[in-house]
């Protein structure tokens, strides 16, 4: 399999050069260039496959060759074998054919470590292959950042260094990042917000001469193609256990960079039988205007019970965006510089293949905080914030009750308290392996918002 940046402006890559780099060299995303398409008698025949045995038969086809089987085999086995249930990606029942697909069950309770265990894997096993080591730079308003540092802190061949905004992630979050141990980790607060440690990373990327030469920079965001290839997998999962590819589905996924829900859109362009894809969004609305009215005007960025929606502009729109633009770079190129500014929406004919492909909606606070209240009391199921929106937009938006509604369950509500105590609720305790997490001890520096001061730490402590 290759891939095309999204810009069209370099050379096709192959999924291992893909996996070691960030944004393309024009500024675009690497897409396959290609999808392979299932029958529905080919992904009936998965249904009785494990979690690990169905993600090898999903994602094999966009590694092709570059990866034994049985390497590529023995990668996703470890990776899935960090989770605590035995499903891996459980499904529960909330009766009316409504489904929560709860992906919290990784080692650091969010749906990340779905991707951020395998390439954390993928990364050494490609590294050794090639005797290499590369430095990982990193920014997260939470939940990436741990995931990430799970993943990779077994592998000597990576350095990595995660940017979270200094006093702005909640403690479980913040606990989570700075007692993972490691002479290879390293936790930077910067003081400032979200989007100046997203502005210093993506600077830094641009211009790495401040690495020693055999070294580069790798992305752990969701810009890193191999995070949407993970996360494609479980779409088919709940899929095949509700009763497809014969039956449809429906999913509703808490959405902020795009790179979730459009896993889900690529397994509808694979053969899966989907009916409705729903963005839910916080009070950060870009893509609910978007998909609703075709209002792409770029507002103030409000801080929410669901900090890991609180996004302005979602990176992995583009990769969607680029079939909108039939697969045009130049064209979708020009949109992209003049997107949010004074271009605020995309002619008629491509945004109606946008609101014919996606439902939407946006949940404020309140309402966050009800729906946790009502689903606990009346299914006994506790939400977590944005797995709450995910509930709420699939029940505004759903159009036929006899169709399976599944919502993806983002994180463990013990990572967002403070919404649920909010909800009136008793706040909850952590799983067992995080239970003592207050007692572990932190490690992190705190440094000035520039980035001069965040590439010097990278320089003075990346490993020679
Ligand atoms: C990252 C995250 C999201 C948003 O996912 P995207 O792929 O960025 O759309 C939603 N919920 C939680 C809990 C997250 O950590």
């Amino acid at each position: 399999m290759k891939y095309q940046s999204t810009r069209g402006g370099c050379p096709e890559q192959s999924f291992e050069q893909v996996l070691l780099t960030g944004l393309a060299p024009d500024g675009g995303l690497y897409v396959p260039t290609e999808l392979p398409h299932y029958s529905m008698q080919e992904i009936a025949s998965w249904r009785e496959l494990s979690y690990p045995e169905l993600a090898l038969k999903v994602i094999t086809p966009f590694i092709g060759d570059e990866i034994p089987a049985a390497d590529l085999r023995a990668i996703i086995e470890a990776s899935y074998a960090q989770f605590n249930h035995a499903d891996v990606a459980p499904l529960q029942s909330l009766g009316n054919e409504e489904y929560v697909l709860e992906l919290f069950h990784g080692p650091t309770l969010a749906f990340k470590d779905f991707a951020l265990q395998v390439l954390g894997r993928l990364l050494d096993y490609v590294l050794t292959k090639r005797d290499k080591r590369v430095v990982i730079l990193g920014a997260t308003s939470g939940d990436t950042g741990s995931a990430a540092l799970e993943g990779c802190r077994h592998s000597d061949r990576v350095d990595i260094f995660i940017l979270h905004p200094h006093n702005r992630v909640s403690d479980v979050q913040r606990k989570q990042m700075t007692t993972v141990q490691g002479d290879n980790v390293f936790n930077l607060a910067v003081e400032g917000n979200f989007d100046d440690c997203q502005r210093i990373v993506k600077a830094a990327f641009a211009d790495q001469s401040f690495l020693a030469e055999d070294r580069q920079l790798v992305a752990v965001n969701s810009i890193n193609w191999a995070r949407i290839l993970m996360q494609i997998v479980y779409y088919f999962s709940a899929a095949l256990r509700l009763g497809g590819p014969e039956k449809a589905v429906s999913f509703s996924v808490p959405t902020g960079n795009f790179g979730d829900i459009y896993a889900g859109y690529l397994a509808k362009q694979m053969g899966l039988p989907i009916d409705q894809l729903v963005v839910a969004t916080n009070k950060n609305d870009i893509l609910h205007r978007f998909i609703a009215h075709n209002d792409y005007s770029v507002t103030e960025l409000a801080k929410t019970y669901s900090p890991s929606m609180d996004i302005l502009v979602s990176s992995n729109f583009e990769r969607y965006l680029f079939d909108v633009y039939d697969r045009d770079g130049a064209a979708l190129a020009d949109f992209m510089a003049h997107a949010g500014k004074d271009l605020l929406s995309v002619p008629a004919a491509r945004w109606e293949r946008v609101a014919a492909m996606f439902d939407s909606a946006a949940v404020d606070d309140d309402t966050t905080c009800e729906v946790i209240a009502s689903v606990k009391a009346e299914n006994g199921m506790l939400l977590d914030p944005h797995s709450a929106i995910g509930v709420e937009a699939a029940r505004r938006t759903r159009r036929d009750s006899a169709v399976p509604m599944i919502t993806l369950a983002t994180a463990h509500p013990a990572k967002f308290s403070e919404a649920i105590t909010a909800a009136g609720l008793a706040s909850p305790a952590l799983p067992e392996h995080l239970a003592d997490l207050f007692e572990r001890e932190e490690q992190f520096s705190v440094v000035a918002n520039s980035l001069e001061a965040v590439t010097d730490f990278v320089k003075s402590h990346a490993r020679s």
